[in-house]
């Protein structure tokens, strides 16, 4: 059956203004990082990935090596294109990245123009689109001159194969060289992707000034912790989690009783502000607008629609900030 998405899908949903860009992004984007791999149900993704759009999140990350195996989350995504959302492409903002381990040999990887736009050409193939919205240096590479990885990212867009680019893991001074290039050859540097939640702050420590300074976005992913900022860990390690699977970002030697004490904590804390400790997780990097959206991953339906619930309480009380960082010091 032919889905046809949900009418009301703008009605709550967030918009925040990309840095200085007139690029919107929802509060809440959807990652494809974990379960739209090849090893994954393909109607598992197409559902998650409906639920999140029925319901206002208009951004999907992906980057060229996920899976597993490596392109089979481009892939997933690119038959969900074609067989569901094929009428919406304009109101989705697509996003892939190069950087990574990809493919064998010296071309695979790391940031120069060969591997960018060869990369970008096969994200294009996989994913059946003719742009993206969206393309990442996925990380820095002190292996190529920063003006070579970012003259790939400005001929991208001038080829017509990206809209925009952004940078990803880049630290505070690499973020300000690497945005001052691409403003200098005509592309700005839209946004920054950064690892960013309440038990991941090096966001703080200097790359959030250089970023309000040079009017370039940020979307903060793993605002969960992977999970660790959630209930799923609190009680045990479920069968079916992340940690209990083979990510090699988050096993069970990462669920540490000092860990979980703290989430036990925190989980309180929301609770007494109304809310699932996720949708504080989210909430929290979203506080004051620094950040321009929460970048979340979900292996359910139902892990969507409590996040969703979090941009109706984006509000933190002084005194709940500080007792934030009393559990977390
Ligand atoms: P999160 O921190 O949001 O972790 C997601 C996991 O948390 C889910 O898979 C699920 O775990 C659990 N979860 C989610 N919602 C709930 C809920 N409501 N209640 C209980 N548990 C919940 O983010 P990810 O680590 O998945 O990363 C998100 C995205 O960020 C990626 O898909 C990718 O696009 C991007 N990313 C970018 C990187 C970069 O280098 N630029 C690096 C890493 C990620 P479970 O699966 O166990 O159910």
């Amino acid at each position: 059956m032919v889905y046809s998405a949900n009418e009301q899908r703008y009605d709550a949903m967030p918009y925040n203004k990309t840095g200085r860009s007139g690029l919107k992004l929802p509060a809440v984007s959807l990652g494809l990082w974990h379960n739209f791999g090849g090893v994954d149900t393909f109607e598992l993704g197409a559902r998650l990935v409906r639920r999140a759009f029925d319901q206002g999140i208009t951004h999907f990350d992906l980057a060229n090596n996920y899976g597993p195996p490596t392109g089979s989350a481009e892939e997933t995504f690119g038959r969900i294109m074609r067989t569901e959302l094929a009428p919406y492409r304009d109101e989705l903002i697509i996003s892939t990245k190069a950087g990574y381990r990809m493919g064998p040999g010296p071309y695979g990887e790391r940031g120069s123009r060969k591997s960018m736009l060869s990369s970008l050409d096969q994200s294009l193939k996989r994913l059946g689109l003719e742009y993206v919205d969206i393309f990442y240096s996925h990380r820095y590479d002190s292996d190529t001159p920063l003006e070579e990885t970012m003259g790939a990212l400005d001929q991208a867009v001038r080829q017509g194969k990206a809209l925009y680019v952004g940078i990803s893991n880049y630290g505070p001074e690499q973020a300000r060289e690497a945005i001052a290039i691409l403003k200098r050859l005509g592309t700005p540097c839209l946004i920054h992707q950064v690892h960013y939640s309440m038990y991941e702050r090096r966001l703080e420590q200097g790359l959030q000034q250089v970023l309000e300074e040079e009017g370039v976005g940020s979307i903060a992913y793993s605002p969960l912790a992977r999970g660790l900022l959630s209930d799923r860990y609190l009680e045990t390690i479920p069968a079916d989690s992340r940690a209990a699977g083979g990510s090699v970002f988050l096993n069970r030697e990462d669920i540490t009783e000092q860990k979980l004490a703290k989430s036990r904590q925190l989980n309180q804390l929301a609770a007494e502000r109304g809310q699932s400790l996720a949708q504080m997780a989210v909430a929290w990097v979203l506080r004051q607008g620094r950040v321009t959206s929460a970048l979340i991953g979900a292996s359910k339906e139902q892990q969507i629609d409590d996040i969703i619930g979090a941009t109706k309480q984006l509000d933190f009380a002084q005194e709940e900030l500080k007792a934030i960082e009393r559990i977390l010091s």
